[in-house]
């Protein structure tokens, strides 16, 4: 019956060790336990779950996976599994090779001392370990760092996971933190609840059916901050600390599970919510977005046959020109992935698909291959793309972009953490020389605006606001009240980065000059007047370039940043300022 079956399950947990011990213990207790009672079925769950999940066994026979991290050219096939799968990425793809080939040579450092250490009488063997952080380390096997993406959306992070997985030839499992509330969804609940069960860690675990998964923490960013139901970021730094994830406390399981075999890879959007002690266990990894030449390479070898095949076309069937593609990847979508150029381009298979099955009708055709019909237009070209797609989304948006006095443009990175530009807009009105700031700004952008006005007032005499005899009452700032507005008001803004703009925005305000609208800037500032360095700086200029602004103030200290990061064929389209002092951000800009 199913209690021997259980015992079975339970006698094939390995001897000794802390899960065995457990299992016959509740064991016993449930054969003691009437039949249908609400214990019995709490009890022989649990037995389910313990008997069901991949437990290691010291006497290791080396698992599949090792030998193939010991094949000769693993890491060339790995290499090859990540080209397969995605486009560019060097970097990434780099470190992820590197992170092979540790694992490689720590397998083998590992069983090398497996070996000796099986040679040597036991006492030694103890005092040994106890001492040796070397050996420590070995004992708990083959650590994997933990590996943060972030980047916009659409850039691959989740995929790249997916396509690591592959590579290392382990079972990939995902979990969504997106709207973890609740620390027992990490940790699981205490068996004293009627309806508990495992938490999300040992789920994935479960399902993976080893205990060397690779398991994708999506959108750590998103997890709850702490709060009555417990800290859920906290058990997660559990899960993912080298030091404590060994011997991981499920309260479910309620016995030690080691995680530390598990790849974990984390994908976020921004750094910002991500928390501190996480942050700090993790390697970033950034992928800030792709150029347009980068997608359309990625369109033309990765989405399009992706597409084509999902819509049942064949590649023959459809051939969209260079003309075409650029098209809908510039009218489109402008974002810093490419998901909207996916979902375009499965727009367009769609249609085709349609025309397809129109153009068999019409030729009363009713063979079964797919085989391109006569008189089948296959290629796509840029005329055709607005009657399949619609009016661009676009178009236009440069020329609407106006050079209006008291208007400039800031670099922004948006909450998930996509580049682009976006307006500073001040005005002027009878007044008392008081700032009004709206937007949805919150403190650290308004004090921006502060430093702004202030920098300004004080220097207005030398920017010729306050020159002339006859004064333009107008002008003075403390005659007038000053609005500084940032678009689109319902979205959240902060940060100092936006100071140099303001700066700008207000110098055209008063004194009637205006910047070109290729223009854009960013940057924060002191009340001395310097230019001092902001964050996200690849991200900014990516989306600055697709939006297709020509000329950049930036800050001298991020010189660095564009030169490290900022692809050549962008830094060859663009123009960049690099200051450190507002008359110097002045200067470029008007
Ligand atoms: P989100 O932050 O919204 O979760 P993500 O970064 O996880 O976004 P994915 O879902 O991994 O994005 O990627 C979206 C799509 O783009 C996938 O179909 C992926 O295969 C494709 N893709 C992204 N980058 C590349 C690339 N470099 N080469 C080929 N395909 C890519
Ligand atoms: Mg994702």
């Amino acid at each position: 019956d199913d209690l021997a079956d259980l015992k079975k399950k339970i006698e094939a947990l390995e001897a000794g060790s802390e899960e065995r011990r457990i299992g016959v213990r509740e064991w016993r207790r449930l054969r003691r336990i009437p039949q249908g009672s609400v214990e019995n079925g709490v009890i022989r769950t649990y037995l389910e779950w313990l008997t069901s999940l991949p437990w290691p066994s010291a006497t290791r026979s080396p698992s599949a996976n090792e030998e193939r991290i010991q094949d000769s050219g693993f890491l060339a096939k790995a290499r090859a599994q990540l080209d397969a799968d995605h486009f560019g990425l060097d970097q990434v793809k780099r470190r992820l090779i590197e992170y092979l080939a540790v694992l490689r040579l720590r397998s083998m450092v590992e069983a090398a001392s497996q070996a000796s250490v099986s040679q040597q009488p036991m006492p030694q063997l103890a005092a040994k370990s106890a001492q040796c952080p070397d050996q420590n380390c070995a004992r708990k096997g083959v650590k994997g760092p933990i590996l943060l993406f972030v980047g916009p959306p659409g850039t691959g992070k989740t995929s790249l996971g997916q396509s690591i997985a592959k590579a290392l030839g382990r079972p990939f499992q995902r979990i969504s933190l997106g709207g973890v509330r609740d620390e027992a969804e990490i940790r699981g609940h205490r068996r004293t609840y009627v309806a508990s069960g495992p938490g999300l860690i040992v789920q994935a675990l479960r399902k993976a059916g080893r205990i060397d998964p690779v398991i994708l923490l999506d959108e750590i960013d998103k997890v709850g901050q702490s709060n009555f139901h417990g800290d859920p970021a906290a058990a997660l730094l559990e899960v993912l600390d080298p030091e404590q994830n060994h011997a991981f406390n499920d309260h479910y399981i309620n016995v030690p599970v080691d995680l530390s075999r598990v790849l974990f890879i984390c994908t976020s959007n921004t750094l910002d919510s991500v928390s501190a002690p996480l942050l700090d266990r993790c390697e970033v990894v950034e992928l800030s977005g792709y150029t347009y030449d980068e997608k359309m390479h990625i369109a033309r070898r990765y989405l399009l046959p992706k597409q084509l095949m999902a819509n049942g076309l064949s590649e023959s069937s459809l051939v969209l020109t260079d003309d075409a593609l650029l098209r809908i990847a510039t009218l489109y979508t402008r974002e810093a992935g490419v998901r909207g150029l996916e979902r375009a381009l499965s727009t367009v298979a769609r249609f085709k698909a349609v025309e397809w099955v129109n153009h068999l009708d019409s030729l009363a055709c009713k063979e079964r291959s797919n085989a391109v019909p006569k008189g089948w237009q296959s290629r796509v070209e840029g005329e055709d793309i607005e009657r399949m797609l619609g009016v661009p989304r676009w178009d236009g948006e440069e020329r609407e972009r106006e050079e209006k006095i008291g208007v400039v443009y800031g670099l922004v990175v948006t909450g998930l953490g996509e580049g682009g530009i976006m307006p500073v807009e001040s005005t002027a009105v009878p007044g008392t020389g008081r700032l009004k700031l709206t937007g949805s700004l919150g403190d650290v952008i308004k004090e921006s605006g502060e430093i702004a006005l202030s920098w300004v007032k004080a220097h207005a005499f030398d920017l010729g606001i306050t020159a002339s005899k006859g004064i333009d009452p107008l002008k003075v700032p403390d005659l007038i009240d000053i609005h500084l507005h940032l678009p689109a008001g319902a979205q959240k803004k902060d940060g100092p980065s936006a100071g140099v703009a303001m700066t700008c925005a207000l110098v055209s305000l008063l004194t009637g000059v205006t910047t070109s609208r290729d223009m854009a800037m960013t940057g924060e500032i002191t009340l001395r007047g310097r230019v001092t360095p902001v964050g996200g700086i690849k991200m900014k200029v990516l989306g600055a370039h697709r939006a297709k602004v020509l000329k950049i103030v930036l800050p001298w200290a991020n010189k660095r940043d564009v030169e490290r990061e900022v692809p050549l064929e962008v830094r060859q389209q663009m123009q960049f300022y690099f200051v450190q002092t507002i008359d110097e951000a002045l200067e470029a800009a008007f």
